[in-house]
C-alpha cells in the first residue's frame, strides 16, 4: 500500500467478560479475548483480506468497523478521523462511506420488500434525492451489478442465490460507499456462482476505486482476491503480507497449514508452500482464557519449550511481510 490509508486499525482489541452464570450472580468465569491486539490499513482501492478459522475473531472486527460494536480498546481511523468519536452527521457519513455486505443474502434482504425498496432504503437514509430520482438510481445500480433495471420490482425470492448477493452490492454501493465490509460474502455461493461474483467485485473496484475488507475461511479465495492478505489465528495476526508473498513463501507454520487444506486449489506457483505445509490436527482452542505463549503452539507441529512461556511478536520478514513466530529462522531455512 503506498497512498495514504483510507482505513486503519490499530491495536484493536475486544475482550468479552463469560457469563457469570443464572441472573449474573456468581464470579465471572474469565475473559473471551475475540480480538486482541490486531493492526492493519487499507488503501484507497485497495482490498485487504482477512483468512482464518471459525472463532479466530475476523467477525468481530467486522463488527468493530461498522460500529456495530464498541472496541474495548484501540483505534479505528477512517479518511483520518478517528471512528468512535464520531456523532451525529459525521456518522451517518460514515456509515454512508462504509458499507457491508455478509454471507448469507436471503437473511439480509427482507423478503417483504422489492428490490426497488431495499437498494431504494439506503439512498432515502443517506440522501435528499426524489422518489423519482431514487428509482433511476436504483436502476443505474441494478445495471452495474449486471441486472436489469426492470428486476427493480421483483422480490429476494424471485432470483437466485447469486443475484441476491448481486442485490445486497447494488445495495452497499448504492450511495458511492468507499469501503464495502464483505464478511464471508461469497462462501454460500456454488463455485461457477462464486467465480462470476468475484469477478464482478473486481470489475467494480477497477470501475468505482471501492475499497474491500474481505473476510473468509477460503485461503484461495481470499488470496485471489486481496491485494495484501493477514492470516488471523485467536484473535491475533500471526502473519500479514503482499497475498502473492504469503500464498507462495508463507512463514508461519499456522499459514502453511492453512495452505496444506488448500492445496488443490494453490496457484502453480506455490511450490515453496507445498514444500513446508504440514497439515494441522486438533480443534481451535476456545478464545476463553487462550494458550499461554503462542496460541497456536497446541496444536503446532515445530513447538518447543519456549512457545507455551513466550508470546511472539510479529517481526518483518521481508519486503511488506511480517509474521509472528519464534522459530523464523527455521522457516526462513526451509524454503
Ligand atoms: Fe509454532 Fe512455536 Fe512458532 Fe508458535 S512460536 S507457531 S508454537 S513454532
Amino acid at each position: 500500500m503506498t497512498a495514504e490509508p483510507l482505513l486503519e486499525v490499530t491495536d484493536l482489541v475486544r475482550h468479552y467478560p463469560a457469563g457469570k452464570g443464572l441472573l449474573g450472580m456468581g464470579s465471572s468465569k474469565g475473559v473471551v479475548k475475540a480480538v486482541d491486539g490486531v493492526t492493519f490499513a487499507i488503501g484507497p482501492g485497495e482490498t485487504f483480506g482477512l483468512v482464518g478459522e471459525s472463532g479466530c475473531g475476523k467477525t468481530t472486527i467486522a463488527k468493530l468497523i461498522l460500529r456495530i460494536e464498541p472496541p474495548t480498546s484501540g483505534r479505528i481511523m477512517f479518511d483520518g478521523r478517528d471512528v468512535a468519536r464520531l456523532t451525529g452527521k459525521e456518522l451517518l457519513a460514515y456509515r454512508r462511506s462504509v458499507q457491508a455486505v455478509f454471507q448469507d443474502p436471503f437473511g439480509s434482504l427482507s423478503p417483504r420488500m422489492r428490490v426497488a425498496d431495499i437498494v431504494g432504503e439506503i439512498l432515502e437514509i443517506h440522501t435528499s434525492m426524489t422518489p423519482a430520482a431514487i428509482a433511476t438510481r436504483v436502476g443505474e445500480v441494478l445495471d452495474l451489478v449486471g441486472l436489469r433495471p426492470d428486476q427493480a420490482r421483483l422480490f429476494p425470492h424471485e432470483f437466485s442465490g447469486g443475484q441476491r448477493q448481486r442485490i445486497a452490492i447494488a445495495r452497499a454501493l448504492a450511495a458511492d460507499a468507499r469501503m464495502l465490509v464483505l464478511d464471508e460474502a461469497v462462501s454460500a455461493l456454488d463455485v461457477s456462482i462464486r467465480a462470476q461474483v468475484i469477478t464482478l467485485l473486481e470489475q467494480l473496484q477497477a470501475d468505482l476505486g471501492v475499497s474491500y475488507l474481505y473476510i473468509g475461511h477460503d485461503l484461495a479465495t481470499v488470496s485471489h482476491l486481496a491485494d495484501r492478505v493477514g492470516v488471523m489465528y485467536l484473535g491475533r495476526l500471526c502473519e500479514v503480507g503482499d497475498s502473492v508473498t504469503v500464498s507462495t513463501d508463507p512463514r508461519h507454520p499456522y499459514t502453511q497449514a492453512l495452505f496444506a487444506s488448500a492445496l488443490p486449489h494453490l496457484p502453480d506457483d506455490a511450490d515453496a508452500a507445498r514444500e513446508v505445509a504440514v497439515p494441522v490436527t486438533g480443534e481451535v482452542p476456545s478464545a476463553l482464557n487462550p494458550p499461554s505463549g503462542c496460541r497456536f503452539h497446541p496444536r503446532c507441529p515445530l513447538a518447543e519449550a519456549r512457545c507455551s512461556a513466550e508470546e511472539p511478536v510479529l517481526v518483518q520478514v521481508d519486503e511488506a511481510h511480517h509474521a509472528a513466530c519464534h522459530l523464523l529462522p527455521l522457516t526462513v531455512g526451509r524454503r
